[in-house]
């Protein structure tokens, strides 16, 4: 079985402060408490244990990882499932000494069991609140399967609870079947409305995806962006403009988008001065950990220690946070005790 955060406890990587851009809500239920969800809803698509859950979530392929998504999506069912689950979330993550988190929540999926948008917002935001000493501002991600129109009226909705802390708009789902531009108007609306954006691109397609996403929809940061490797030009603008990417090496080699970290484009990427920052997309069901992620990059591909650091304030550089808070997290994280313990 592949190593995972738990081998990492008390680690250097572990006790240093960390923040996190690009991490599903859905996709970071902790296994224990995903199981308890199971079990409330035991039907027949259920498994029969904790064990057996775990072993859903090896994927042949992209399509497999997005349908195993959605099955376990049947499972969250009313809004004090949503409230349970944040609060297991963000208790996972401070555990972690993750500081921060810019986390996203696909609220479109659930309309299906009758939960309304805007009470859904509010329920996840209560299961946050229960653990304040982790910040955690929310991204509404959008599903590209579901169209423009539909998702025009999931933005109207979440503006409504912008204040439940929702700071972005984001837009994932099946990247190659739906390309960025249908979206435009979508994005433009929600730049009007003062949210920040993101989209998933550059992941299951390729370098069109991106530009699309930068061009059309005017993304302030670029999910993933694996694939920017196949076109020096936009590998050029990305670092001239230090774009962010919200790189994720481990969910990339789970879903089949590499074939291991030592191929994964994030060494280069960083070489190059592209403003990258590491992330875990769905850490149960790729189970890894921040923690981990960095650890690969140091054992398997030649950063420093130093390089991590580097990685973390690209986070927080790269956050949606005023420019004050951000100064605050970056004085707080290079005066903590193990910072500088190389
Ligand atoms: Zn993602």
């Amino acid at each position: 079985m592949i190593s995972d955060s738990s081998d990492l406890y008390g680690s250097w990587y572990q006790k240093i402060p960390k923040v996190e851009l690009h991490i599903h809500l859905e996709g970071a239920i902790p296994i224990d408490a995903l199981w308890e969800i199971v079990r409330k809803y035991k039907n027949e698509h259920s498994v029969s244990s904790i064990e057996e859950l775990g072993q859903k979530f090896v994927f042949r392929d992209f399509s497999q990882f997005i349908e195993t998504w959605t099955w376990k999506n049947k499972f969250l069912r009313e809004y004090d499932d949503f409230a349970y689950i944040s609060e297991y979330v963000a208790r996972d993550l401070l555990s972690q000494n993750i500081k921060y988190v810019e986390m996203f929540y696909s609220p479109s999926e659930f309309t299906v069991h009758g939960l309304e948008i805007q009470k859904l917002t509010e329920s996840i935001r209560l299961g946050l609140s229960r653990v304040p000493e982790i910040e955690i501002a929310l991204i509404a991600d959008l599903v590209r399967d579901f169209g423009p129109e539909r998702e025009m009226i999931t933005l109207e909705r979440i503006y409504e609870v912008k204040d439940s802390g929702v700071i972005g708009i984001g837009i994932g789902g099946s990247e190659r079947e739906f390309p960025p531009q249908v979206f435009e108007q979508v994005f433009k609306r929600a730049r009007e409305f003062g949210f920040k954006t993101n989209a998933h691109a550059g992941e299951a397609a390729g370098r069109e995806s991106i530009w699309g996403a930068i061009d059309t929809l005017k993304v302030d940061r670029i999910g993933h962006g694996t694939r920017a490797f196949e076109d020096n030009r936009l590998l050029e603008y990305l670092a001239v403009h230090s774009f962010p990417l919200e790189m994720c090496p481990v969910s990339n080699i789970r879903t089949g988008v590499v074939h291991s970290i030592i191929d994964h484009p994030i060494t280069d990427y960083y070489k190059r001065g592209m403003k990258v920052t590491v992330n875990t997309d769905d850490p149960t069901m790729f189970n890894t950990s921040l923690a981990y992620e960095f650890q690969r990059l140091v054992e398997k591909c030649g950063f420093s220690k130093a390089d991590i650091c580097r990685l973390i304030l690209n986070g927080i550089e790269a956050s949606w946070l005023a420019e004050d808070q951000k100064q605050n997290y970056i004085d707080d994280f290079v005066n903590n005790k193990f910072w500088n313990e190389l």
